[in-house]
């Protein structure tokens, strides 16, 4: 059977939607090639959100299609995700060498339309329509099997889309309208992944916040995302249970109120604020104001006062005045974000802000953007420093990324901790005693008990 590389851009949303394709893939008989150099099938699962990912995505397959089409030329070569539902045949029309082109609602055809390419069915696939019920087609998983490489945290995807329609946000176009699986098929899936060796789990989607809205009615003043929390919650084995990405709108005292309740539910929160001027926030119809935003970080933090809250800002927006952004480096030292991802503002094609009076030019938001970028870094590590000296709970991953010979770990304010460890302390919950904080990561030693 012929082999596939997937490369995949963009969020988590993206890993998690190609683990699920190559988990079908396998199903079906196909092998996984490490890399693309001995691939018979390369497929780029794209980003849209900003234009650079599709540049990128776009330049990655302009260079295959020569590589390939000189030296290989059965290789398939395809495009999947968000650009390929943005862009659809257009792709093959300005790449002739692209074989596939799969939107975000048809991830799990890719395999038969593989298998018709190879049958000689098909020459090439163009599928970015709608499909109900695909929201629940994205289940599989490849956990590295039991040995000691198997995977302790696992992504989960339960829902998909977007209404939110943020002036700057491709995401409703490339995603589609909000769709969420029911809790059921979530609890089962999350139970078989508990059953395999996982121990976290990591519930994901555009925006996880509003899961349900339209088809789980709200019980007992909470709403169908709290119903689902609490039900991933009675899963025996499983120790932690994370979600990305939320909208602040979604934070009700319902959920602030699951985190003092539902002590699976770990002292994280990736909270997207975007900008810090109230002005901004309604230009880029976010939904909430600054002093609403600061109301929830104040309500998280009295219910866990460890709470480590990161965040996503964008520098740059059409018409930010140095006043504006002034509010935003305001709200990053009022809040003290653990992290924050930063990204310049990016026109996207059929967005409102795309069309806005007031576009900036470039050197002004790359400047915003490093002045930003240092904040977030300041204000970083100072709170990476307040670690040193004090002991945390981790649950092991495996080898540290940047050296493999050490182990690393994730507390439950989702800080990278690194420390000399074995291999059989993955999947472990253990406590470390934090000695050192560099950037962005922690170093530790596995605390001795004192059993006295
Ligand atoms: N759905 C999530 C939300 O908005 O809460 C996040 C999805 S998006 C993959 C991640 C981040 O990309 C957003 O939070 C935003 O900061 C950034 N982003 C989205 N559109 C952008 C644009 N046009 N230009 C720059 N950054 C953008």
């Amino acid at each position: 059977m012929p082999s596939v590389h997937i490369k995949t851009y963009g969020c988590q949303m993206n890993e998690r939607d190609s683990e699920a394709v190559a988990a079908q893939l396998v199903a079906k008989g196909y092998t996984l090639a490490a890399s693309e150099a001995v691939a018979d099938v390369i497929l780029l699962n794209t980003c849209s959100v900003r234009d650079a990912a599709e540049q990128k995505a776009i330049g990655k397959m302009q260079n295959l299609a020569a590589e390939v089409r000189r030296n290989r030329p059965g290789v398939v070569l395809g495009f999947m995700g968000c650009m390929a539902q943005s862009r659809g045949r257009q792709l093959i029309d300005t790449l002739p060498d692209v074989d596939l082109v799969i939107g975000t609602q048809k991830f799990h055809r890719t395999a038969d339309y593989l298998d018709d390419i190879f049958a000689g069915k098909r020459d090439k696939v163009v599928d970015t329509g709608e499909e109900q019920g695909s929201e629940a087609a994205i289940k599989e998983h490849i956990l590295n099997g039991s040995g000691p490489e198997k995977s302790v945290t696992a992504y989960v995807s339960i829902m998909q889309g977007c209404n939110q329609y943020c002036t700057f946000c491709i995401v409703p176009y490339t995603r589609g309208q909000e769709r969420s699986r029911d809790i059921a098929g979530v609890v089962a899936e999350c139970r078989e992944l508990v059953a395999r060796g996982v121990r976290e789990i990591t519930l994901l989607g555009q925006i996880v916040t509003s899961y349900g809205r339209r088809e789980i009615p709200v019980k007992d003043g909470r709403s169908a995302f709290v119903q689902l929390l609490e039900a991933v919650h009675e899963i025996e084995g499983l120790e932690r249970i994370r979600f990305t990405s939320p909208h602040p709108k979604g934070y009700g005292d319902d959920l602030v109120e699951a985190y003092g309740r539902l002590p699976k539910l770990v002292e994280s929160a990736h909270l997207p604020v975007q900008s810090g001027s109230d002005r901004l926030l309604k230009l880029m119809h976010r939904g909430y104001t600054r002093a609403r935003y600061l109301d929830i970080i104040e309500k998280l933090r009295r219910v866990r006062p460890q709470m480590g809250i990161t965040t996503d800002i964008i520098a740059g927006f059409p018409g930010e005045t140095e006043l504006d952004f002034e509010e935003t480096l305001s709200l990053a030292r009022e809040v003290e974000f653990d992290n924050a991802y930063i990204f310049k503002y990016s026109p996207r094609k059929d967005t409102p802000a795309a069309a806005m009076p007031g576009q900036l030019p470039q050197e002004v938001k790359e400047e915003r953007n490093a002045r930003l970028l240092q904040l977030i870094n300041e204000i970083g590590a100072r709170r990476y420093d307040r670690y040193v000296g004090t002991r945390a709970e981790i649950l092991v991953e495996g080898p540290s990324k940047k050296n493999s010979a050490r182990m690393m770990g994730r507390t439950r304010t989702n800080k990278i901790v690194v420390f000399d460890g074995a291999g059989r302390h993955r999947g472990q919950i253990m406590d470390v005693r934090i000695n050192r904080a560099g950037s962005f990561t922690l170093y530790g030693d596995p605390a001795i008990l004192n059993l006295e």
